[in-house]
Parts: structure tokens; C-alpha cells; sequence
């Protein structure tokens, strides 16, 4: 109860950005306090503590918590990058964004077959970038064990997107 007052005190709302009728969270503000930022990582590393082998972020707010949780676990930290960066080989997937399309790829070889996978991001929207991740683990044989995000838009019902994945959801803060 604490640490999420103190990140509504932290995380600021950007009205009408980056197009008019988004109201968008900007999280950046957590980095100016350390001491903050270790309390949010301890409660996602608790959340998954002894139920993954690997974590998922990504890009590019995903990376700023998701390898500090896999360091915390001590497993390793698989990056999904948005598309065009990654040499290969890759294997991609495209989706609907909140506003707008994208598609993201993944190194192959990285994750092994049967491997219990958290992905994680800053916020859930529409849920789209997450069901695209977790189809990209899927795909590999590795199983989406749990999601967890600092944010969740509660409105979008991303949590139902990714319903079919039977996995574990869990955001810190509801909007
Ligand atoms: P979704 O695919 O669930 O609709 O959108 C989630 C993705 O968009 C995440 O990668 C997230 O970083 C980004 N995103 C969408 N809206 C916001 C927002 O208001 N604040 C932040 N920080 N990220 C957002």
C-alpha cells in the first residue's frame, strides 16, 4: 500500500500525448529516486520468485525493470526488441497497438524448449505488445508463465487478451 501511494506520487500523467485523447504515464520520474526504484523491483522479483527460469523485457521501458528482476532471481534476461534491430537469425511478430501497429522480434536460440517464462513491461494497454511477446515465447517451445507490469490500464482489458495464455497477471499499480 505504501510503495504503490508512492509511486501515484511519482509516475506523472501526460494528458493528449503522443496523439489527443491519450492520457499517457510517464515513469521516467522513478529514476530520479533510487531508493524507490529498489522497492519496485523487490516487489516484482517477489511476485516472481521460484515460479520462472527466464525473464522477457520489452522494448524499451520493459529493459529498465525486467533485467534488474531477472539479476534479483538470478535467471536470465531475454531481450524483445522492436523490429529492425536485431541481426539475425530472429523470428518476428506484428500487432495493434493502442495507437497505431508495430512488430517485434526475438533472437532464437536463447530461451530452451519447456523453460517457465515471466515477461515483463512497464504498462498494460490494450495488451497487445504483451499477447505478441508471448506468442514469440510460445513459438520457441518456452512456456508465458506470468506477465507482470508496473502499470495497468484497467479500462483496455489487456488482462482478458492474455487470458488465453493461462498465465499469471499481476500489475502494481491500476488505473
Ligand atoms: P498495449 O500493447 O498493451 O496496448 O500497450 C502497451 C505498450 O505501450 C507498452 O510497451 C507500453 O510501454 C506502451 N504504452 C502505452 N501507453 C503507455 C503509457 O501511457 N505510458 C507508458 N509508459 N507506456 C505506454
Amino acid at each position: 500500500a505504501e510503495l504503490i501511494h508512492k509511486l501515484e506520487q511519482t509516475i506523472e500523467n501526460i494528458p493528449d500525448f503522443p496523439i489527443p485523447g491519450i492520457q499517457f504515464k510517464d515513469i521516467c520520474p522513478i529514476f530520479l529516486q533510487p531508493k524507490l526504484y529498489e522497492e519496485v523491483i523487490a516487489d516484482l522479483a517477489e511476485f516472481s520468485r521460484g515460479k520462472i527460469d527466464v525473464v522477457c523485457g520489452i522494448e524499451s521501458r520493459g529493459y529498465l525493470f525486467g533485467i534488474a528482476i531477472a539479476v534479483a532471481l538470478d535467471v536470465p534476461f531475454v531481450l524483445i526488441r522492436k523490429a529492425g534491430k536485431l541481426p539475425p537469425p530472429f523470428i518476428s511478430e506484428k500487432y495493434d497497438l493502442e495507437y497505431g501497429s508495430a512488430e517485434i522480434e526475438m533472437k532464437t536460440g536463447h530461451l530452451k524448449e519447456g523453460q517457465r517464462v515471466l515477461i515483463h513491461d512497464d504498462l498494460l494497454a490494450t495488451g497487445g505488445t504483451t499477447e505478441a511477446a508471448a506468442k514469440l515465447v510460445a513459438k520457441q517451445g518456452a512456456i508465458p508463465t506470468q506477465f507482470s507490469f508496473l502499470i495497468d490500464l484497467k479500462d483496455l482489458n489487456g488482462e482478458e487478451r492474455l487470458s488465453k495464455f493461462g498465465a499469471e497477471v499481476y500489475s502494481i499499480l491500476n488505473y
